[in-house]
Protein backbone atom coordinates (compact mmCIF):
# COMPACT_ATOMS: atom_id res chain seq x y z
CA UNK A 1 0.00 0.00 0.00
CA UNK A 2 1.39 3.37 -1.22
CA UNK A 3 0.67 6.51 -0.92
CA UNK A 4 -0.93 7.66 -3.98
CA UNK A 5 0.94 11.09 -5.30
CA UNK A 6 -2.06 12.15 -7.43
CA UNK A 7 -4.32 12.15 -4.77
CA UNK A 8 -1.72 13.96 -2.63
CA UNK A 9 -1.50 16.87 -4.68
CA UNK A 10 -5.50 16.79 -5.31
CA UNK A 11 -6.04 16.87 -1.23
CA UNK A 12 -3.73 19.76 -0.85
CA UNK A 13 -5.81 21.59 -3.65
CA UNK A 14 -9.02 20.21 -1.68
CA UNK A 15 -7.77 21.43 1.62
CA UNK A 16 -6.69 24.90 0.90
CA UNK A 17 -10.41 25.66 -1.47
CA UNK A 18 -11.80 24.44 1.98
CA UNK A 19 -9.86 26.60 4.40
CA UNK A 20 -10.80 29.25 1.83
CA UNK A 21 -13.82 29.26 1.85
CA UNK A 22 -13.73 28.97 6.17
CA UNK A 23 -12.59 32.53 6.09
CA UNK A 24 -15.02 33.86 3.69
CA UNK A 25 -17.46 32.40 6.17
CA UNK A 26 -15.47 33.71 8.77
CA UNK A 27 -15.46 37.65 7.06
CA UNK A 28 -18.93 37.75 6.81
CA UNK A 29 -19.85 36.70 10.09
CA UNK A 30 -17.43 39.67 11.19
CA UNK A 31 -18.44 41.95 8.58
CA UNK A 32 -22.10 41.41 9.13
CA UNK A 33 -21.51 41.45 12.87
CA UNK A 34 -19.80 45.25 12.47
CA UNK A 35 -22.93 46.62 10.69
CA UNK A 36 -25.46 45.20 13.11
CA UNK A 37 -23.40 47.42 15.93
CA UNK A 38 -22.36 50.37 14.29
CA UNK A 39 -25.99 50.93 12.31
CA UNK A 40 -27.51 50.14 15.49
CA UNK A 41 -29.57 47.41 13.75
CA UNK A 42 -29.40 45.02 17.66
CA UNK A 43 -31.47 47.61 19.10
CA UNK A 44 -33.54 48.34 16.01
CA UNK A 45 -35.03 44.83 15.65
CA UNK A 46 -35.82 44.56 19.31
CA UNK A 47 -38.13 47.92 18.79
CA UNK A 48 -39.71 46.36 15.75
CA UNK A 49 -40.01 43.17 18.23
CA UNK A 50 -40.93 45.19 21.28
CA UNK A 51 -44.15 46.41 19.36
CA UNK A 52 -45.95 42.75 19.12
CA UNK A 53 -48.42 42.95 21.29
CA UNK A 54 -48.89 39.28 22.10
CA UNK A 55 -45.10 38.46 22.71
CA UNK A 56 -45.10 40.76 25.50
CA UNK A 57 -45.82 38.25 28.24
CA UNK A 58 -43.04 38.39 31.20
CA UNK A 59 -43.30 35.51 33.53
CA UNK A 60 -40.22 37.60 35.75
CA UNK A 61 -40.08 41.62 35.26
CA UNK A 62 -38.00 42.47 32.39
CA UNK A 63 -37.69 39.28 30.75
CA UNK A 64 -40.01 38.34 27.87
CA UNK A 65 -38.95 34.83 26.42
CA UNK A 66 -41.02 35.28 23.47
CA UNK A 67 -39.63 38.36 22.19
CA UNK A 68 -36.18 36.96 22.93
CA UNK A 69 -36.81 33.67 20.82
CA UNK A 70 -38.18 35.55 17.90
CA UNK A 71 -35.36 37.79 17.86
CA UNK A 72 -33.17 34.88 18.14
CA UNK A 73 -35.02 33.43 15.21
CA UNK A 74 -34.84 36.16 12.91
CA UNK A 75 -31.23 36.96 13.19
CA UNK A 76 -30.36 32.87 12.96
CA UNK A 77 -32.47 33.02 9.63
CA UNK A 78 -31.03 35.90 8.47
CA UNK A 79 -27.65 34.85 8.94
CA UNK A 80 -28.13 31.87 7.25
CA UNK A 81 -30.17 33.28 4.46
CA UNK A 82 -26.90 35.54 3.78
CA UNK A 83 -24.20 32.88 3.94
CA UNK A 84 -26.58 29.52 1.89
CA UNK A 85 -24.77 30.29 -0.82
CA UNK A 86 -21.30 29.09 0.29
CA UNK A 87 -23.02 26.64 2.54
CA UNK A 88 -24.34 24.64 -0.54
CA UNK A 89 -21.22 25.41 -3.04
CA UNK A 90 -19.07 24.02 0.33
CA UNK A 91 -21.39 21.25 0.74
CA UNK A 92 -22.39 20.02 -1.93
CA UNK A 93 -20.74 21.34 -4.98
CA UNK A 94 -17.47 21.20 -4.13
CA UNK A 95 -17.11 17.28 -2.39
CA UNK A 96 -18.48 16.08 -6.08
CA UNK A 97 -15.91 18.00 -7.68
CA UNK A 98 -13.43 16.34 -6.11
CA UNK A 99 -15.46 13.21 -6.11
CA UNK A 100 -16.24 13.13 -2.48
CA UNK A 101 -20.16 13.10 -2.45
CA UNK A 102 -21.92 10.81 -3.69
CA UNK A 103 -25.37 12.58 -2.79
CA UNK A 104 -28.02 14.00 -4.87
CA UNK A 105 -29.02 17.51 -4.53
CA UNK A 106 -32.18 16.50 -2.89
CA UNK A 107 -30.63 14.15 -0.60
CA UNK A 108 -28.27 16.88 0.57
CA UNK A 109 -30.81 19.02 1.15
CA UNK A 110 -32.96 16.98 3.27
CA UNK A 111 -30.09 16.35 6.00
CA UNK A 112 -28.92 19.81 5.71
CA UNK A 113 -32.95 20.61 6.61
CA UNK A 114 -32.83 18.22 9.76
CA UNK A 115 -29.48 19.30 10.87
CA UNK A 116 -30.63 22.85 10.85
CA UNK A 117 -33.94 22.21 12.15
CA UNK A 118 -32.28 20.18 15.07
CA UNK A 119 -29.69 22.70 15.91
CA UNK A 120 -32.27 25.88 16.12
CA UNK A 121 -34.04 23.85 18.32
CA UNK A 122 -31.56 23.09 21.02
CA UNK A 123 -29.75 26.60 20.46
CA UNK A 124 -33.49 27.99 21.14
CA UNK A 125 -33.80 25.87 24.26
CA UNK A 126 -30.20 27.05 24.93
CA UNK A 127 -31.25 30.92 24.66
CA UNK A 128 -34.15 30.32 27.01
CA UNK A 129 -32.08 29.01 29.29
CA UNK A 130 -29.49 31.84 29.85
CA UNK A 131 -31.96 34.81 29.65
CA UNK A 132 -34.40 33.30 31.95
CA UNK A 133 -31.32 32.28 34.42
CA UNK A 134 -29.97 35.97 33.52
CA UNK A 135 -33.42 37.10 34.89
CA UNK A 136 -33.50 34.96 37.87
CA UNK A 137 -29.73 34.65 38.95
CA UNK A 138 -27.97 37.80 37.18
CA UNK A 139 -24.59 37.01 39.28
CA UNK A 140 -24.50 33.47 39.09
CA UNK A 141 -26.34 32.21 35.73
CA UNK A 142 -22.82 31.30 34.20
CA UNK A 143 -22.58 28.86 36.66
CA UNK A 144 -26.27 27.38 36.29
CA UNK A 145 -25.79 27.54 32.46
CA UNK A 146 -22.52 25.42 32.56
CA UNK A 147 -23.91 22.90 35.18
CA UNK A 148 -26.97 22.64 32.73
CA UNK A 149 -24.95 22.00 29.84
CA UNK A 150 -22.64 19.65 31.35
CA UNK A 151 -26.27 17.25 32.06
CA UNK A 152 -27.35 17.69 29.03
CA UNK A 153 -24.26 16.77 27.18
CA UNK A 154 -24.06 13.47 28.95
CA UNK A 155 -27.53 13.02 27.94
CA UNK A 156 -27.13 13.43 25.02
CA UNK A 157 -23.72 11.54 24.20
CA UNK A 158 -26.12 8.48 25.51
CA UNK A 159 -29.12 9.10 23.35
CA UNK A 160 -27.37 10.49 20.46
CA UNK A 161 -26.32 6.70 18.89
CA UNK A 162 -29.81 5.91 19.09
CA UNK A 163 -32.01 8.94 18.87
CA UNK A 164 -29.85 11.59 17.13
CA UNK A 165 -27.43 9.74 14.44
CA UNK A 166 -30.16 7.40 13.32
CA UNK A 167 -31.54 10.77 11.67
CA UNK A 168 -29.18 11.00 9.62
CA UNK A 169 -27.58 7.34 8.82
CA UNK A 170 -28.46 3.41 8.90
CA UNK A 171 -26.93 1.52 11.54
CA UNK A 172 -27.12 -2.49 11.28
CA UNK A 173 -25.43 -4.64 13.50
CA UNK A 174 -22.53 -6.15 12.20
CA UNK A 175 -23.32 -9.93 11.52
CA UNK A 176 -21.39 -12.30 13.59
CA UNK A 177 -17.83 -13.64 12.05
CA UNK A 178 -14.54 -12.57 11.67
CA UNK A 179 -14.56 -9.59 12.64
CA UNK A 180 -16.97 -9.50 15.52
CA UNK A 181 -14.89 -12.73 16.97
CA UNK A 182 -11.67 -10.42 16.57
CA UNK A 183 -13.70 -7.35 18.10
CA UNK A 184 -14.36 -9.54 21.16
CA UNK A 185 -10.90 -11.31 21.70
CA UNK A 186 -9.62 -7.33 21.78
CA UNK A 187 -12.01 -6.74 24.53
CA UNK A 188 -11.38 -10.25 26.28
CA UNK A 189 -7.95 -9.40 26.54
CA UNK A 190 -8.50 -5.69 27.40
CA UNK A 191 -11.25 -7.03 30.42
CA UNK A 192 -13.78 -4.69 28.78
CA UNK A 193 -17.06 -4.43 26.62
CA UNK A 194 -18.66 -2.33 24.16
CA UNK A 195 -22.45 -3.05 23.55
CA UNK A 196 -21.85 -3.86 20.07
CA UNK A 197 -20.60 -3.35 16.36
CA UNK A 198 -22.49 -1.72 13.82
CA UNK A 199 -21.84 -0.74 10.41
CA UNK A 200 -23.02 2.75 9.12
CA UNK A 201 -24.38 3.62 5.57
CA UNK A 202 -22.13 5.79 4.41
CA UNK A 203 -21.95 5.19 0.85
CA UNK A 204 -24.74 6.43 -0.44
CA UNK A 205 -23.50 9.99 1.11
CA UNK A 206 -20.08 10.03 0.66
CA UNK A 207 -16.76 8.27 -0.77
CA UNK A 208 -14.80 8.63 2.66
CA UNK A 209 -14.22 6.16 5.16
CA UNK A 210 -14.83 6.39 8.67
CA UNK A 211 -15.51 4.76 12.44
CA UNK A 212 -16.11 5.94 15.71
CA UNK A 213 -16.88 4.79 18.98
CA UNK A 214 -20.31 5.94 19.76
CA UNK A 215 -22.43 6.41 23.11
CA UNK A 216 -22.20 6.20 26.87
CA UNK A 217 -23.43 3.57 29.23
CA UNK A 218 -25.93 1.50 27.94
CA UNK A 219 -25.57 3.08 24.48
CA UNK A 220 -21.48 2.88 23.89
CA UNK A 221 -21.14 1.17 20.53
CA UNK A 222 -18.15 0.90 17.76
CA UNK A 223 -19.28 2.20 14.47
CA UNK A 224 -17.74 0.93 11.44
CA UNK A 225 -18.53 2.99 7.72
CA UNK A 226 -19.59 0.84 5.06
CA UNK A 227 -16.99 2.60 3.07
CA UNK A 228 -14.27 0.59 5.14
CA UNK A 229 -15.81 -2.78 5.39
CA UNK A 230 -15.25 -3.50 1.51
CA UNK A 231 -12.04 -2.18 0.28
CA UNK A 232 -9.61 -2.90 3.96
CA UNK A 233 -8.43 -6.55 4.57
CA UNK A 234 -9.68 -7.51 8.28
CA UNK A 235 -5.95 -7.15 9.84
CA UNK A 236 -6.53 -3.55 8.97
CA UNK A 237 -10.17 -3.21 10.08
CA UNK A 238 -9.13 -5.24 12.99
CA UNK A 239 -6.50 -2.29 13.48
CA UNK A 240 -9.16 0.22 13.25
CA UNK A 241 -11.49 -1.43 16.20
CA UNK A 242 -8.68 -1.51 18.27
CA UNK A 243 -8.24 2.30 17.95
CA UNK A 244 -12.02 2.85 18.98
CA UNK A 245 -11.58 0.22 21.75
CA UNK A 246 -8.65 2.36 22.93
CA UNK A 247 -11.36 5.66 23.03
CA UNK A 248 -13.69 3.00 25.11
CA UNK A 249 -10.83 2.32 27.61
CA UNK A 250 -9.21 5.48 28.23
CA UNK A 251 -13.00 7.00 29.33
CA UNK A 252 -12.38 9.12 26.20
CA UNK A 253 -15.83 10.19 25.39
CA UNK A 254 -16.08 11.47 29.17
CA UNK A 255 -12.94 13.17 28.61
CA UNK A 256 -13.93 15.04 26.00
CA UNK A 257 -17.34 16.29 27.98
CA UNK A 258 -15.29 17.65 31.04
CA UNK A 259 -13.00 19.19 28.65
CA UNK A 260 -15.60 20.88 27.01
CA UNK A 261 -17.53 21.87 30.18
CA UNK A 262 -14.66 23.51 31.55
CA UNK A 263 -14.17 25.45 28.92
CA UNK A 264 -17.65 26.59 28.59
CA UNK A 265 -17.63 27.53 31.69
CA UNK A 266 -14.57 30.15 31.69
CA UNK A 267 -16.29 31.44 28.33
CA UNK A 268 -19.18 31.75 30.11
CA UNK A 269 -17.42 33.51 32.74
CA UNK A 270 -16.08 35.83 30.67
CA UNK A 271 -19.31 36.14 28.88
CA UNK A 272 -21.05 37.67 32.47
CA UNK A 273 -18.20 40.35 32.82
CA UNK A 274 -18.55 41.80 29.42
CA UNK A 275 -22.58 41.48 29.55
CA UNK A 276 -22.33 43.10 32.71
CA UNK A 277 -19.72 46.01 31.41
CA UNK A 278 -22.00 47.06 28.75
CA UNK A 279 -25.16 46.58 30.31
CA UNK A 280 -23.18 49.11 32.97
CA UNK A 281 -22.25 51.26 30.31
CA UNK A 282 -25.91 52.13 29.45
CA UNK A 283 -25.57 50.24 25.52
CA UNK A 284 -28.27 48.19 26.45
CA UNK A 285 -31.93 48.26 28.96
CA UNK A 286 -31.05 45.29 30.74
CA UNK A 287 -29.60 41.99 30.72
CA UNK A 288 -32.37 40.52 29.34
CA UNK A 289 -32.77 42.83 26.76
CA UNK A 290 -33.18 40.95 23.30
CA UNK A 291 -30.67 43.71 21.99
CA UNK A 292 -27.86 41.55 23.76
CA UNK A 293 -28.11 38.52 21.37
CA UNK A 294 -25.79 39.95 18.75
CA UNK A 295 -23.24 40.60 22.06
CA UNK A 296 -23.72 36.94 22.56
CA UNK A 297 -23.34 35.66 18.99
CA UNK A 298 -19.43 37.85 18.55
CA UNK A 299 -18.82 36.26 21.67
CA UNK A 300 -19.60 32.94 20.94
CA UNK A 301 -17.51 33.37 17.58
CA UNK A 302 -14.23 34.95 19.41
CA UNK A 303 -15.01 31.96 21.97
CA UNK A 304 -14.93 28.98 19.35
CA UNK A 305 -11.37 30.42 17.38
CA UNK A 306 -9.71 30.60 20.77
CA UNK A 307 -10.89 27.44 21.58
CA UNK A 308 -10.84 25.41 18.76
CA UNK A 309 -6.70 24.92 18.87
CA UNK A 310 -7.47 24.17 22.37
CA UNK A 311 -9.75 21.55 22.00
CA UNK A 312 -8.25 20.38 18.89
CA UNK A 313 -4.74 19.95 20.39
CA UNK A 314 -6.40 18.04 23.28
CA UNK A 315 -7.88 15.65 20.39
CA UNK A 316 -4.90 14.70 18.99
CA UNK A 317 -3.21 13.85 22.10
CA UNK A 318 -6.66 11.88 22.85
CA UNK A 319 -5.75 10.15 19.16
CA UNK A 320 -2.09 9.44 19.37
CA UNK A 321 -2.90 7.43 22.48
CA UNK A 322 -5.67 5.50 21.26
CA UNK A 323 -2.97 4.63 18.17
CA UNK A 324 -0.66 3.44 20.58
CA UNK A 325 -3.74 1.27 22.03
CA UNK A 326 -4.24 -0.15 18.71
CA UNK A 327 -0.82 -0.87 18.44
CA UNK A 328 -0.13 -2.57 21.42
CA UNK A 329 -3.50 -4.63 21.76
CA UNK A 330 -2.88 -5.97 18.06
CA UNK A 331 1.34 -5.23 17.59
CA UNK A 332 0.14 -5.10 13.94
CA UNK A 333 2.32 -2.00 12.70
CA UNK A 334 2.36 -2.89 8.98
CA UNK A 335 -1.52 -3.45 8.90
CA UNK A 336 -1.98 0.00 10.66
CA UNK A 337 0.14 1.62 8.56
CA UNK A 338 -1.69 0.51 5.49
CA UNK A 339 -5.01 0.92 6.87
CA UNK A 340 -3.26 4.62 7.22
CA UNK A 341 -2.36 4.69 3.36
CA UNK A 342 -5.81 3.14 2.80
CA UNK A 343 -7.20 6.37 4.49
CA UNK A 344 -5.06 8.92 3.21
CA UNK A 345 -6.11 7.84 -0.57
CA UNK A 346 -9.80 7.21 0.27
CA UNK A 347 -10.45 10.74 2.16
CA UNK A 348 -8.37 12.67 0.22
CA UNK A 349 -6.35 13.76 3.32
CA UNK A 350 -3.57 15.65 3.82
CA UNK A 351 -0.20 13.43 4.98
CA UNK A 352 1.60 16.50 5.84
CA UNK A 353 -0.34 19.43 6.50
CA UNK A 354 1.68 23.03 7.20
CA UNK A 355 2.29 22.35 11.25
CA UNK A 356 0.29 25.57 11.65
CA UNK A 357 -2.71 24.60 9.84
CA UNK A 358 -2.36 21.10 11.41
CA UNK A 359 -2.04 22.57 15.33
CA UNK A 360 -5.14 25.10 14.29
CA UNK A 361 -7.77 22.89 12.35
CA UNK A 362 -6.84 18.93 12.78
CA UNK A 363 -8.24 16.99 15.27
CA UNK A 364 -6.34 13.77 14.61
CA UNK A 365 -2.93 13.81 14.58
CA UNK A 366 -1.60 13.80 10.62
CA UNK A 367 -1.54 10.88 8.62
CA UNK A 368 2.18 11.42 8.01
CA UNK A 369 2.68 11.69 12.02
CA UNK A 370 0.86 8.86 12.58
CA UNK A 371 2.45 6.31 10.08
CA UNK A 372 6.02 7.94 11.84
CA UNK A 373 4.43 6.84 15.28
CA UNK A 374 3.62 3.10 14.09
CA UNK A 375 7.48 2.92 12.98
CA UNK A 376 8.85 4.69 16.31
CA UNK A 377 6.26 1.99 17.91
CA UNK A 378 7.87 -0.48 16.29
CA UNK A 379 11.56 0.34 17.50
CA UNK A 380 10.89 0.99 20.64
CA UNK A 381 8.98 -2.46 20.52
CA UNK A 382 12.19 -4.40 18.79
CA UNK A 383 14.39 -2.65 20.98
CA UNK A 384 12.61 -4.23 24.41
CA UNK A 385 12.45 -7.22 23.10
CA UNK A 386 16.44 -6.98 22.01
CA UNK A 387 17.35 -5.92 25.62
CA UNK A 388 14.72 -8.71 27.73
CA UNK A 389 16.54 -11.31 24.77
CA UNK A 390 19.61 -10.28 26.01
CA UNK A 391 19.51 -9.54 29.73
CA UNK A 392 21.08 -12.22 31.40
CA UNK A 393 18.89 -14.94 32.93
ZN1 LIG B 1 -9.95 8.04 17.24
Amino acid sequence: MEIDAGRQQKARAYARVRRRLSFVNMGIAAVGLLLVFVLGLDKWLRNVIQGIAFLIWQPVHGWSPLQILLYFLLAVLAYQLITMPIVYYSGYVLPHRYGMSTQSVRGWARDFLKGFVLSLVLEAAAVTLIYGLLAFQPLTWWIWVAVVMLFFSVIMANLAPVLIFPLFYKFTPLPEGELTRRLLTLMQRAHTRVRGVYTMQMSNKTTAANAALMGLGNTRRVVLGDTMLDRYTVDEIEVVLAHELGHHVHRDIWKLIVSQAVLTLGGLYIANLLLHGVVAQGFYISLTDAATLPVFFLLMGVFGLVVMPISNGYSRLIEYQADEYALQSTGKVEQFKSAMTRLANQNLSEIEPSPIVEFLFYSHPSIGKRLRHADEFAQRRDYTFNASASAPS
